[in-house]
């Protein structure tokens, strides 16, 4: 059966001699695996298409029986060239192509978390802040996998903290947990205010949408510890895009405000 999909590149592996297996995640059939041959060849039509977080308008051939389909064509619609030169961008959008790769069950499709991470790599590449990117994408992830966090309720006793309430977050009660059910928790760690008043809105937001925010650095380091502490409970990803994600990011770490409190 022949297939034509915009899709993006998430992996690319190589294959055989000068042959590539990329996954594409598409909108309408999900993840699907494609061999692409001569990929790796000197003057390849499909070098270009083939890069990881490529969007494109992919052709190809796959047999009822077989998982794996064979390209017939491609056409480039974005490169997200933005992204291509900047060191940070980069680890950040392998870091987005691995986690959905992971997170994502192979036979599942999603139109609108097909668009989701689409405009995950368009904020990227028009150089949005990519620590908030992350976070409303890990979000709609875990979403879609099936175990969304409690964001604006207390996961274990379903009270909305009021506004600057002292909250916390814990990943084994199921996200965010007020100071009293706290006390029962282990792995408790507190959360800034203006943690507790984004992720409700990061979770709620459309990527497709996303304006220019600005978030406090001690902000942000909370929610990336928090949806990562979250992620590691609730799937087993261990990524390889991580580390790299972590060395770069610690080079570029914002030091807190002097009089930040949050
Ligand atoms: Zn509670």
């Amino acid at each position: 059966m022949l297939y034509r999909v915009e899709g993006i590149v998430i992996r690319s592996v190589a294959y055989g001699e000068g042959n590539l297996i990329v996954t594409l995640f598409t909108g309408e059939v999900g993840k699907v695996g494609v061999m692409v041959r001569g990929a790796k060849k000197a003057r390849s039509r499909h070098a270009a298409v083939t890069q990881l977080y490529t969007y494109g308008d992919f052709v190809f051939y796959k047999s009822q029986a077989s998982g794996l389909g064979t390209l017939n064509s491609a056409e480039l619609l974005d490169g997200f060239s933005g992204i291509r030169g900047d060191l940070r961008a980069s680890a950040y959008a392998a870091y987005f192509a691995e986690l959905t790769d992971r997170l994502v069950p192979d036979g599942e499709a999603s139109q609108f978390l097909f668009e989701q991470l689409k405009a995950a790599y368009e904020a990227l590449s028009a150089g949005k802040d990519p620590a908030v990117v992350a976070a409303m994408l890990e979000l709609k992830l875990a979403q879609f996998a099936g175990f969304a966090p409690l964001t604006s309720e207390c996961a274990e006793c379903g009270r909305v903290p009021q506004p600057e309430e002292k909250a916390y977050w814990s990943a084994s009660a199921g996200g965010l947990v007020c100071a009293r059910c706290a006390a029962d928790r282990a792995d408790r760690m507190p959360l800034p205010p203006g943690a507790i008043r984004l992720l409700p809105v990061l979770q709620r937001a459309d990527l497709r949408r996303i304006g220019d925010v600005s978030v406090k650095p001690a902000t942000k380091r909370a929610l990336k510890e928090a949806l990562r502490r979250y992620l590691d409970a609730h799937a087993d990803v261990r990524l390889k895009t991580r580390a790299v994600l972590d060395q770069i990011e610690a080079v570029y770490d914002e030091p807190a405000e002097p009089n930040e409190t949050s």
